[in-house]
């Protein structure tokens, strides 16, 4: 089986892959993920991309791709996979029907959380994450036992730069004007699934199972 999620920023997809990757036994494909660790790195595509997704554009395509490729060339990709931050666009929509194609996978599903804007600022202003195993958290909603540390690793707690006001802004514009188009296009592929993705995460990954099973 291999899952596309789809969604605005905020919308829980992060969350939601890794509680189908332990369900299914799939393998979590995050595009945001990786360039954060190209960063973390401190490899030449990781300082190329690094003052796009600060401000909270999108990285240009060709360093996601390349990276995406790096990927997908791994060993046990047959497994099934859920490829959560890509395609964000046509034109990756179009390139990953092209990869695809030529290893012969097909995308069966593609999931798309869909959560409105007050809920996702909330989550995104109030998100913390482990330095160290990147573990998330909420200030609120989900917060560590002891006050900017990790519970599982004891690591130091950060708040990504993209999370704070002006870039969560314009990561929903950019939502809105170059991605949400391809709720659309997966449509008529007649491989949408929809989700509320308005509730806490073990609720909507019961929605997530109801639609998929
Ligand atoms: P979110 O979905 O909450 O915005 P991600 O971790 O998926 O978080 O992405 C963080 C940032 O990484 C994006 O704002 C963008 O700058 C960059 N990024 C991730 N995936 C892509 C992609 N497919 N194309 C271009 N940029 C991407
Ligand atoms: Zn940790």
């Amino acid at each position: 089986m291999n899952i596309v999620l789809l969604g605005p920023p905020g919308a829980g997809k992060g969350t939601q892959a890794k509680l189908l990757r332990e369900y299914f036994g799939l393998w979590h494909i995050s595009t945001g993920d990786l360039l954060r660790k190209s960063i973390a790195d401190g490899t030449k595509l990781g300082s190329q991309a690094k003052e796009f997704i600060e401000k909270g554009d999108l990285v240009p395509d060709n360093l996601v791709v390349e990276l995406l490729k790096e990927r997908l060339a791994q060993p046990g990709i047959e497994k099934g996979f859920i490829l959560d931050g890509f395609p964000r666009n046509d034109a990756q929509a179009g390139i990953l029907d092209a990869m695809l194609k030529k290893q012969a996978i097909v995308i069966d599903y593609v999931l798309y959380l869909e959560a409105d804007e007050p809920i996702i600022i909330q989550r995104l202003s109030g998100r913390r994450v482990c330095k160290n195993c990147q573990q998330n958290y909420h200030v609120t909603n989900m917060p560590s036992q002891k006050d900017g540390i990790c519970d599982t690793c004891s690591g130091l707690l950060y708040q990504r730069p993209d999370d704070r006001e002006e870039a969560i802004k314009n990561r929903l514009l950019v939502y809105l004007r170059d991605t949400k188009g391809l709720v659309d296009y997966y449509k008529k592929q007649g491989k949408l699934l929809k989700v509320d993705a308005n509730f806490d995460a073990p609720i909507v990954f019961d929605g997530l199972k109801k639609v998929l099973l």
